[in-house]
């Protein structure tokens, strides 16, 4: 993939992080929102290109690691969590993040998304969420509700309650839990540059409308509104605030200080810099581990 090449002396800009391949997403896809809010929140953290890496799995916001210009891996469907945990294993000193959309990441990759939350790597992962199957033109996801009924094959809705992702992501024990609004670009990446900076599994929940499939969600913009509290790191009142919430506010919920897993490391620990894999992290060490 070509790369655009950042001024060698020049702070770099959230255009540098982004590649020159054109995004095919429909117009008015909120996926392009949240390109603009990861390459903002890269660009304000200052983090060279080749310190970052972005692994995604299958779907339209899938695609979003060939429009950036840092590494990338666009893996295979639900299988993003267990790429980035593996490369983070293996180059600890990298900025990790992996993305996807809801079908992506709760359905298929939904085994992978609740070990990762309790295993508490030092990753970000971004759920792109528009209540539906996009890229297979529109089918019924984990968190569609359950009377939608303009699904092809669902024309009588599923009948099945939603997946809360922020609900799923605290009763598994991830360590930080936001809901951004592709509506609210700026917020979106404060709230990345918060979840890329906290040590330790930080879940994103990123409400990016699919106006192609789910047009009624070009709605989201009047119904979506900040929690007005601090975020806290009591998970019984995190979870008192998402029940109680209608999935709509937007902002940072839960933060705790759980230990980090570093593979190689005598139990986790927590906070602090990253660790190394056994034989140093080098490939070279873990091939003679292996035997590879
Ligand atoms: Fe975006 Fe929906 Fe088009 Fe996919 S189908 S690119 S999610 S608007
Ligand atoms: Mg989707």
């Amino acid at each position: 993939m070509s790369r655009t090449a950042a001024p060698a002396t020049m702070a770099a800009t959230p255009k540098d992080y982004k590649s020159d391949i054109k995004p095919v997403w429909c117009p008015g896809c909120g996926d392009f929102a949240v390109l603009n809010a990861i390459t903002k929140a890269l660009a304000f953290l200052e983090l060279p290109r080749e310190a970052v890496a972005m692994i995604t799995g299958i779907g339209c916001s899938s695609r979003i690691a060939a429009y950036t210009s840092v590494y990338g891996f666009h893996g295979v469907h639900g299988r993003a969590l267990a790429l980035a945990a593996g490369l983070k294993a293996a180059r600890p000193e990298l900025t990790v993040l992996a993305a996807g959309g809801d079908g992506d990441g709760l359905s298929i990759g939904g085994n992978h998304f609740i070990h990762a939350c309790r295993r508490n790597m030092d990753l970000t992962y971004i759920i792109m969420d528009n209540e539906v199957y996009g890229m297979t033109k529109g089918q019924a996801s984990p968190t569609t509700a359950p009377d939608w009924a303009d699904g092809k094959l669902t024309p009588r809705g599923t009948g099945i309650r939603p997946f809360q992702p922020a609900g799923l992501a605290l009763a598994a024990g991830a360590s930080f839990i936001a809901r951004g609004f592709t509506g609210d670009p700026n917020g979106l990446a404060k709230i990345l540059v918060e979840a890329i900076r906290h040590p330790g599994f930080a879940f994103v929940h990123a409400l990016s409308p699919c106006p192609t499939f789910r047009p009624e969600q070009m709605e989201w913009k009047r119904q979506v509104r900040g929690f007005d509290i601090e975020p806290t790191d009591d998970p019984v009142e995190a979870a008192r605030r998402i029940q109680a919430d209608d999935g709509m506010s937007i902002g940072v919920v839960y933060r705790n200080a759980y230990p980090v897993f570093r593979p190689g490391g005598a139990g986790g620990e927590s906070g602090g810099e990253s660790g190394g894999v056994r034989g140093g992290g080098s490939m070279a060490a873990i091939e003679r581990e292996l035997r590879l």
